[in-house]
C-alpha cells in the first residue's frame, strides 16, 4: 500500500531510540523527509546515519530536549512547517504519590502534556493553511488502564488526551488529524530498565520477571518498535483524513475490556 506521503516533511521527537526511532524509520521508508530530535548528540547521529543508509531519506538532526522551551525552539527552527508531527518524550519516573511534590507534577505535566501541546500550537495553523497535517502523540496504555506506580504518567498523559479529544474535532475539516498511539509493553530500553528495576526490587532473576511479563500478554511477547512505527506511518498516511481524535492501543491484547 502506498501511503501517499512521499516528499512530506516530519518532525519526530525523541527519535534516537525505541518507539520514536521506529516511527522515524517507518516514515523514512515512505519517502518522508525527517527532522529527528533527541537530547544526546551521539546516539541521535548514529540513528540518523542508520536511517539514511536503510532508506535513502533526508534526515536532519537536532540535539535538544523537547520538554524545554529552548529545545522546542531549536526543533522548530530546523523544521518550522512540518506536515507530520510525532510527539514523544521520556516517561515520568515511578513512585508513590505521597512522595511527589508540586515540582514532580509540574515536570511530568511539562514533559508529557504541555510539550506536545506547545509543539502542536506552533505547527497546526500551518498545517491547516496547507490543508494537510498528521499529528500523532505517543502516550501510553496507562491512559486506558492505569499502572499503579506510574501515577505521574497516568495523570499527565490523561490531561493531554482530554485536550486532544477537543482539538482533533476542530482541525479535521482542514485535513489535519490528531491521534494518540498508546503503547503497551514494547521491547525498548525503557521497558528493559523497568524490568531490571522489578528484578532488583523483587530479588527474582531477570529471566523469570521477563517470562512472567510476557506470559500476561495474550500475544505472548513484547511489541517491536518496527511494528509500532508501521502503525504510526499508517496514521500519518494520505488515506487517514477521516480518522481523528482516536486512541489506538497497541498492547498484544493485554487490555482485557471489550471497549
Ligand atoms: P526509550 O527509552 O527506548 O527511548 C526514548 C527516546 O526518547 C530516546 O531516543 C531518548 O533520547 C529520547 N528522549 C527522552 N526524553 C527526551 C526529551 N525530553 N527530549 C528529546 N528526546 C528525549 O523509550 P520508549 O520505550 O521508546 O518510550 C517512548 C515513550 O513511550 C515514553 O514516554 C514511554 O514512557 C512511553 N511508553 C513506552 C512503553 C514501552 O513499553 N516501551 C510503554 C508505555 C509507554
Amino acid at each position: 500500500m502506498d501511503l501517499g506521503i512521499k516528499g512530506r516533511t516530519a518532525l519526530v521527537c525523541a527519535a534516537s531510540k525505541g518507539l520514536g526511532r521506529g516511527c522515524a524509520t517507518a516514515l523514512a521508508r515512505e519517502g518522508v523527509n525527517l527532522v529527528i530530535v533527541a537530547r544526546t548528540r551521539e546516539p541521535l547521529e548514529a540513528t540518523a546515519a542508520n536511517i539514511r543508509k536503510a532508506t535513502g531519506a533526508s534526515v536532519t538532526t537536532v540535539a535538544a530536549d523537547v520538554t524545554k522551551p529552548e529545545g522546542r525552539a531549536a526543533a522548530l527552527q530546523a523544521c518550522p512547517d512540518p506536515d507530520i508531527l510525532i510527539n514523544n518524550a521520556g516517561g515520568p519516573p515511578p513512585g508513590d504519590f505521597r512522595e511527589w511534590a508540586r515540582d514532580d507534577w509540574i515536570a511530568a505535566l511539562d514533559a508529557n502534556m504541555l510539550a506536545p501541546i506547545e509543539l502542536i500550537k506552533a505547527t497546526v495553523d500551518g498545517m491547516i493553511a496547507r490543508r494537510f497535517g498528521r499529528i500523532v502523540n505517543i502516550t501510553s496504555g496507562s491512559v486506558k488502564a492505569p499502572i499503579q506506580n506510574l501515577g505521574l504518567s497516568n495523570g499527565a498523559r490523561s490531561g493531554l488526551h482530554g485536550f486532544i479529544a477537543g482539538l482533533a474535532r476542530q482541525t479535521v475539516k482542514h485535513n489535519v488529524t490528531i491521534n494518540n498511539l498508546l503503547p503497551g509493553p514494547f521491547d525498548t530500553d525503557r521497558l528493559r530498565q523497568t524490568l531490571d528495576h522489578m528484578a532488583h526490587t523483587s530479588g527474582k532473576p531477570i529471566d523469570d520477571v521477563v517470562a512472567a511479563r510476557k506470559g500476561a500478554i495474550p500475544a505472548g511477547r513484547f511489541g517491536t518498535s518496527e511494528e509500532f512505527g508501521h502503525a504510526c506511518a499508517f496514521l500519518c498516511s494520505a488515506h487517514t483524513g477521516f480518522i481523528t481524535g482516536q486512541n489506538l492501543l497497541m498492547d498484544g491484547g493485554l487490555y482485557p475490556g471489550t471497549y
